[in-house]
C-alpha cells in the first residue's frame, strides 16, 4: 500500500508554479498576477483558510489583496467589492471564501464574479466550460487530487470509478474529470441504494461527503486506490476524513491520507488557477 503524499505533490506543484510567475515577472508585463480574497464577517476557519491563501501567495509570488468586509455587509456591499475587482487590472482572480454569513445568498453573488477571473471554478460559466470539454478553471479540490492521481502514475482508463459525494464544489466537477480521464464513472449520494455494493466493485473510490469514518474496509475491494476529501473530526475531536484509514488502508494499493493528502494541494491549485487565468487574459 502507498500512501499518495499530498504535501509533497503540492510541494512539487507550488515550485513549478513560482517559476511560472518568475518567467511571468521576467516578460516585463505591467499586471503583476494578483488574486483577491473576499471575506465577509469573522468566521474563525475561513479565516485560517484565507491566511493560508495568502501565505500561498507570498510563497510562490502572487500579489495578494485581503478584502475584509463586516459580517453585516449587504448583498450589495459585497457585489459592489466583487464588481470593483473584475474592474481592477491587477487582480486576475477572484475567490469569495465561502460560507457567507447566512442573510446572504451566495449563487448570485458568485455569479457576479467575472468568469475570466472565476479561479475557485464555481461560476456556471467555468463549470459549464468544464462540462462540454472545454478549457476550464477548475475546482481546486478536483483539480488537486487530479494532479495526485498523476503524479503518482494512477491509471484510469477503462477503471471503474466512484465518487461518492456530488457537491458543485467536489463531487460533481471530480466525477467529470475522471471521465475526462476515460474512467467509468459512477456518481453517489445520501439517497443511493447498497452503496457498499457500488464502492465494492470501484477500482477508486472518492469519497467527499463530511462524514467522518463512513467509508469501511467491507466497502472496498483489495487493490482500490481510495481518495479521502473528508476534513471530519472523530469522537476525540481529532481532525480525520471520511474514510476509516486504520481498516481501509490495509487493503488499498493507494490511499490519501487526513491530514496530508488532498487537504494541502486545495490552496495549492488555487495558486494555479491563478496563474491560469492571468496566462488566459494575457493570451500568453
Ligand atoms: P457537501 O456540499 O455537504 O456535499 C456532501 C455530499 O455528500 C452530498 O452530495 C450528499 O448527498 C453526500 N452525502 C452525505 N451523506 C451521505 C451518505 N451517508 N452517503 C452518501 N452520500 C452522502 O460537502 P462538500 O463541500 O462536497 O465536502 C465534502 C467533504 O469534503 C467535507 O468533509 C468537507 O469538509 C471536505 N472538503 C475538503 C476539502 C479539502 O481541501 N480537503 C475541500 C472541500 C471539501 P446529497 O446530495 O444527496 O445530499
Amino acid at each position: 500500500m502507498t500512501i499518495l503524499d499530498g504535501k509533497l505533490v503540492a510541494s512539487v506543484t507550488r515550485q513549478n508554479i513560482k517559476k511560472e510567475v518568475e518567467e511571468i515577472k521576467a516578460m516585463g508585463l505591467e499586471k503583476p498576477v494578483g488574486l483577491a480574497v473576499i471575506l465577509v464577517g469573522e468566521d474563525p476557519a475561513s479565516q485560517v483558510y484565507v491566511r493560508n491563501k495568502m501565505k500561498g501567495c507570498e510563497e510562490v509570488g502572487i500579489k495578494s489583496f485581503m478584502c475584509g468586509l463586516p459580517a453585516d455587509s449587504t448583498f450589495e456591499q459585497v457585489a459592489d467589492t466583487i464588481k470593483s475587482l473584475n474592474e481592477n487590472p491587477e487582480v486576475s482572480g477572484i475567490i469569495l471564501q465561502l460560507p457567507l454569513p447566512k442573510h446572504l445568498d451566495e449563487n448570485p453573488l458568485l455569479d457576479l464574479i467575472d468568469p475570466a477571473k472565476d479561479v475557485d471554478g464555481c461560476h456556471y460559466v467555468q463549470k459549464g466550460r468544464l462540462w462540454t470539454g472545454r478549457e476550464s478553471l477548475i475546482a481546486c479540490t478536483p483539480f488537486g487530487i487530479m494532479r495526485i492521481l498523476e503524479h503518482y502514475g494512477i491509471e484510469l482508463e477503462g477503471k471503474n470509478a466512484v465518487v461518492v459525494g456530488r457537491s458543485n464544489l467536489v463531487g460533481k466537477p471530480l466525477a467529470q474529470l475522471l471521465l475526462d480521464k476515460n474512467a467509468t464513472v459512477t456518481i453517489c449520494h445520501s439517497r443511493t441504494k447498497n452503496l457498499g455494493e457500488i464502492t465494492r466493485r470501484a477500482d477508486i473510490v472518492c469519497v467527499a461527503i463530511g462524514k467522518a469514518k463512513f467509508l469501511k474496509a467491507d466497502m472496498v475491494k483489495d487493490g482500490a486506490v481510495v481518495v479521502d476529501v473528508g476534513m471530519d473530526r472523530d469522537e476525540n475531536g481529532k481532525l480525520c476524513g471520511d474514510v476509516d484509514f486504520a481498516e481501509v488502508a490495509p487493503k488499498c494499493s493507494f490511499i490519501t491520507p487526513v491530514p496530508g493528502g488532498v487537504g494541502p494541494m486545495t490552496v495549492t491549485m488555487l495558486l494555479q488557477n491563478t496563474v491560469r487565468a492571468y496566462k488566459q487574459q494575457n493570451n500568453l
